[in-house]
């Protein structure tokens, strides 16, 4: 029975509540982040929409323009604030010589002016915003030539615009040096390899590309407004940055790098201008609390590790730094509020570490710890130490589970029955389903909208169709959302409503480009196909194919038995295999499904050497994935 309260794209009265309680505790006459974040502006686009070549819309500047007003009853006022910082675009000072495009992507470019050129610091997600914001760049400040590439780390939002900058001729005559972190091209492509078709539906949830934006819609995801949908480049760097204090002289400009491996990304690197007295923190130190693990899902960051580097930046560069900007956000500025900036940022990470442990070895569980665990004052009253992007929820969870798994110790939580037998049997428990729903009902209407979800969620799982189910669902979510101060959480809420309303949405954006794609180690292609062998089915099947890699000049060996292909490094082709002559990408191209075996054996890029049919047998074991799997239902 739907009450007054239950209507679409409303708050209910407990949300209003909620939220009006929440802007009474959040310190709004502090604007020095909207100081900062207006400082230095040299102009903005006239270009508002950014198109790919097709036409087709990629990145719109005008997207957010409804953040102006004050925050609406379907916001939390926190996190509206931080999108009305985050979605500022335009080509900005951060101080003579460094310049930042801000708002053109998930992430900021940025721009070091050299003797005669320009360095360019990670180049956003796709190569239009990029170019986009190098256009900009250069109507205000020359047609300066790139004298190097960097990227920070080896998340795509730093470096898929490369080819809007730059091609791969540039680099390969020579005269653009392509600077990254020690273990980029292993990091950037490895993330994809193995569980990238989950995680790009789930980012799907997590950015909320596929959602309305709008007051009651996705309103940005705290560290940016979205991802832009442009096509994902790359360009392999050239020159590894290993060691702390390692520096550079480019065009002049003299710079001195940090590694900072397994903070924010397994390789990353902060680095300073001395002769700027300019940070760059890469994605170590923004404003917000920065994610443990990421809602799309990932490997556990280490808290204790990034909290150690952020204490090293402060000793190296803390006499000398005059700014520090980053690839989010705005920079700040002036010593004595930088260092206390990184500081904070530090203590943040520290704290939630420690803290963590310390409630662990008193035996909290993680779900308990999420709870009880509050941030002290001081760093509460700062904004940057928000929980936009990363929450203290989830990243308290994330430190369990990097020390102790998925596993609470408590044996009646070792061997739980999967959702749709517990929902069977919770329903039943509840007098049926319709029963079930009249409880999360008073749940709903009482604003316990956490209860109303789980009980929903174990009606849905039982039995996906019941309308009153999915309809209250929608509901209860919704105002999860509208409540929510992290930006993510928003999304994953608003996402989850619109699909029990709609229709799922499947994965909206994919970073499986041509480039990342063609960036494949050989082992790493015989690693993707090994995750997709159905396993039953190739119980009982032995297959041996050797593969002879004419331009890596490598051998290489696939075995499969008992279900699993391994994989080695081979002298020779081994007896009584098939063995396949071939280059990287022409494998890559078969396995991607953009070449075909058959017509490769006719004109001549692959040879052949025992039964052809030996590879469409392991091709006929492969499995498809399903980029548009359900989520809340099962
Ligand atoms: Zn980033």
């Amino acid at each position: 029975m739907p009450s007054e309260d239950r209507s679409e794209g409303r708050a209910t009265e407990a949300t209003r509540r909620a939220l009006a309680a929440v802007a009474e505790r959040l310190p709004m006459g502090d604007r020095q982040d909207f100081t900062d974040a207006d400082r230095g502006l040299v102009g903005r686009s006239e270009e508002r929409q950014i198109k790919a070549a097709d036409g087709r819309v990629v990145w719109d500047l005008d997207a957010y323009r409804f953040l102006d007003g004050p925050a609406p009853d379907t916001a939390n006022p926190s996190l509206w604030r931080q999108s009305q910082l985050v979605a500022k675009d335009g080509l900005y000072e951060v101080v003579p010589g460094i310049y930042q495009a801000r708002g053109f992507d998930l992430s900021n470019i940025s721009f070091v002016e050299g003797d005669r050129g320009v360095i360019v610091i990670d180049p956003l997600i796709s190569k239009e915003t990029a170019a986009a914001a190098f256009a900009l760049y250069r109507q205000h400040r020359g047609q300066r030539p790139v004298t190097a590439m960097i990227y920070t780390h080896s998340h795509i939002d730093h470096f898929g615009g490369v080819k809007g900058i730059i091609s791969q001729d540039d680099v390969d005559a020579g005269g653009v040096p392509v600077i990254a972190p020690e273990g980029f091209m292993e990091h950037a492509i490895s993330e994809n390899v193995f569980a990238g078709t989950a995680m790009g539906r789930r980012a799907g949830y997590m950015y909320g590309a596929a959602l309305a934006k709008g007051p009651a819609g996705q309103i940005g995801a705290g560290l940016g407004q979205t991802t832009s949908t442009g096509e994902a480049t790359l360009i392999a760097p050239t020159v590894d940055i290993t060691t702390t204090g390692q520096e550079l002289s480019i065009d002049g400009v003299r710079i001195v790098f940090q590694v900072t491996p397994g903070t924010e990304a397994p390789a990353e690197m902060n680095f300073f201008f001395p002769d700027r007295r300019a940070l760059c923190a890469a994605e170590n130190a923004t404003h917000n609390l920065h994610n443990i693990l990421t809602l799309r899902g990932a490997e556990v960051r280490d808290t204790h590790a990034w909290a150690q580097y952020l204490t090293e930046t402060i000793a190296l560069w803390g006499e000398e730094l005059e700014v520090v900007f980053a690839s989010h956000h705005w920079p700040t500025w002036d010593r004595e509020r930088v260092v206390e900036f990184l500081a904070a940022q530090r203590d943040l990470y520290l704290y939630l570490h420690d803290q963590t442990l310390r409630m662990i070895n008193q035996g909290y569980v993680g779900a308990e710890i999420a709870e009880q665990l509050q941030l002290p004052p001081a760093l509460e009253a700062a904004w940057h130490t928000h929980g936009y992007y990363g929450s203290v929820s989830h990243n308290v969870k994330a430190i369990y589970q990097r020390y102790l798994g998925w596993y609470d110790g408590n044996p009646a939580r070792l061997w739980p029955h999967p959702p749709a037998e517990a929902a069977r049997r919770y329903v039943a428990a509840m007098g049926g389903a319709d029963a079930a729903v009249q409880l999360a009902q008073q749940a709903y209407d009482e604003g316990d909208y956490r209860w109303a979800v789980e009980l929903l969620d174990h009606v849905l799982f039982n039995e996906e169709g019941h309308a009153g189910a999915r309809a209250l669902q929608a509901d209860a979510l919704e105002q999860l959302g509208f409540g929510a101060e992290n930006g993510t959480w928003r999304s994953e809420f608003l996402a989850g409503a619109a699909e029990l309303r709609h229709g799922q949405f499947g994965t909206p954006t994919t970073a499986a480009s041509a480039d990342l794609l063609g960036a494949l180690t050989v082992p790493q292609v015989f690693d993707s196909i090994a995750i997709r062998v159905d396993g039953p089915k190739a119980w009982d099947q032995q297959l041996l194919l050797s593969w002879v890699i004419t331009d890596t000049g490598t051998t290489h060996v696939t075995e499969l038995r008992n279900g699993a292909l391994n994989h080695r490094v081979a002298q020779a082709p081994v007896a009584g295999s098939t063995t396949f002559t071939l280059t990287r990408p022409t494998l890559i191209g078969l396995v991607t499904g953009t070449l075909d075996l058959q017509a490769g054996i006719t004109d001549g890029t692959v040879t052949v050497d025992g039964d052809p049919a030996t590879l469409q047998r392991l091709v006929d074991l492969l499995a498809p994935v399903d980029p548009d799997f359900p989520i809340v239902t099962p």
